[in-house]
């Protein structure tokens, strides 16, 4: 680059549109999620599985569906231009984590419960909710034939939004049968829906002959009253399937959990049979799927397992975190501990040896690095979110002391300036160096 280019500015690279970047902000509640799921994860012997972001093309056609939203429009698929493979990168987890279960014969030691979390990808219009690049949190209990283990894992979900604080989430639950009855149902949703054409969208018709079931997840207003109308599935299903549903509605509500059957809950993806599920929650005033789920039992044999049973849920992080921001007004900024603040000849040694010794008790330490007077190191010590700045200037090395000042007011005290006062927010204290340890922790405990 020439001196030019540099004065006027090189172009700058924007991250791709629908692919967010996390930034340090928002960082403590990516955290905070991720800590409770992988405690509830935890909690019910659910261990983590992490699989490729890039796999062959044709597994999520096979596993996910010909006439599904995602391969039909969202998936972004490649050719490797190095060795022509047909790739995409993986627009859910499902499929993959079954690929590996098959590959790595995991099924074999018998039932297994897995979790997962990662980025997915889908081409989708970007807007609120809705990324190209999202974060889906997942669990498959593979192997069970249910329904315990259908409200297993409904009852994580419930465990999870508990550990968040999230409230307000409501379950919705529909039994999809076995293919046989919804192949009864089938013909029925097609003799209506041709007896009714005129009134089909794009989407529709084009399902129509293909994947008539779906036509009942349609987003689109004009077409509620006639999806509303249509034959249910429930009046084609058998004895055993009827079964099924009913025990889980049994289970969910001995453990006083409160659900809706919703008969248009279909979810959009092919392989579901028995029971599905979602949880919806309004996010900034509308109604949101944050998480769906359900029974999966012939995708293992269709991705060329030996036939076993399974069920599952994916949940979209962002979606939780909106809601997790939306009911908490704003997340509570990151906080370290102690902010080090030092001014004059020779305090830098001793306030790096100061840091790292607190840091070996285990707190959280900013050392101020560039320099610059006190007042200014006090204004970056406040904007950290430190309890307290150990102070070392010269005449206090000279004293072999440290000042400990106290930033903040304890938590239990309000916010306002009065009760920073009250709880000893402008109070400042000196102490011996070889003392600081010692007392930033009684301090703390104090707090
Ligand atoms: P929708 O009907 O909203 O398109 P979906 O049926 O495609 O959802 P699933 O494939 O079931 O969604 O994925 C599970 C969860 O992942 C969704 O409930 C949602 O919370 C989240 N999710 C799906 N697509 C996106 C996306 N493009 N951006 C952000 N989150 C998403
Ligand atoms: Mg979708």
């Amino acid at each position: 680059m020439s001196a030019r280019d540099t004065r006027r500015g090189a172009e700058r690279v924007n991250g791709v549109r629908g692919m967010n970047d996390v930034l340090p902000a928002d960082e403590p509640l990516w955290q905070r999620f991720e800590d409770a799921v992988a405690d509830t994860m935890r909690a019910y012997g659910y261990r983590r599985i992490r699989t490729p972001i890039v796999e062959h093309t044709r597994l999520f056609v096979r596993g996910i569906g010909e006439v599904t939203d995602i391969v039909e429009k969202e998936m972004y698929s490649f050719v490797d231009q190095l060795n022509g493979e047909h790739l995409t990168l993986r627009p859910e987890n499902t499929a993959g984590v079954v690929r590996a279960v098959i590959e790595h014969n995991l099924l074999y030691d018998g039932p297994q419960r897995l979790w997962y979390a990662g980025p997915m990808f889908r081409h989708e219009r970007p807007q609120k909710g809705r990324y190209r690049q999202f974060h889906q949190v997942g669990a498959e209990a593979l192997g069970f034939s249910g329904p315990d283990a259908d409200a297993e894992v409904i009852l994580m979900c419930q465990r999870l939004w508990e550990a968040l604080g999230i409230t307000g989430v409501r379950l919705e639950i529909n039994s999809l049968g076995q293919s046989d009855e919804r192949r009864a149902h089938r013909e029925a949703l097609i003799a209506y829906f041709e007896a009714n054409r005129e009134r089909l969208d794009a989407d529709a018709t084009r399902r129509l002959h293909s994947n008539p079931l779906r036509i009942l997840d349609t987003k689109n207003p004009a077409m509620q009253s006639l999806v509303e109308a249509a034959p249910r599935l429930a009046d084609f299903l058998g004895d055993e399937s009827r079964a099924h549903f009913e025990r889980l509605q049994q289970l969910l509500r001995a453990q006083n959990l409160p659900f809706r059957i919703n008969p248009r809950l279909v979810r959009g993806l092919d392989y579901y049979n028995l029971s599905v599920f979602e949880w919806i929650a309004d996010v900034g005033g509308t109604p949101l799927t944050i998480c769906g789920g359900g029974r999966y039992d012939p995708l293992i044999a269709m991705l060329g397992g030996k036939d076993a049973p399974a069920c599952g849920f994916a949940l979209g992080v962002e979606r939780v975190l909106d809601l997790l921001r939306e009911q908490e007004e704003g997340a509570s900024a990151a906080r370290c501990d102690v902010y080090v603040v030092h001014h004059g000849d020779a305090t830098l040694e001793a306030a790096l040896g100061a840091a790292e010794r607190l840091r070996d008790a285990g707190l959280d330490v900013i050392l101020h690095c560039g320099g610059g007077s006190f007042k200014s190191q006090f204004r970056r010590a406040d904007a950290s979110g430190a309890q307290f700045a150990l102070i070392l200037g010269v005449d206090e090395l000279a004293r072999d002391e440290a000042s400990l000042k106290w930033l903040r007011a304890s938590p239990a005290a309000g916010d306002g300036a009065a009760d920073r006062a009250a709880a000893g927010a402008a109070r400042q204290e000196s102490v011996p160096l070889a003392r600081v340890v010692d007392r930033v922790l009684d301090a703390i405990a104090e707090h």
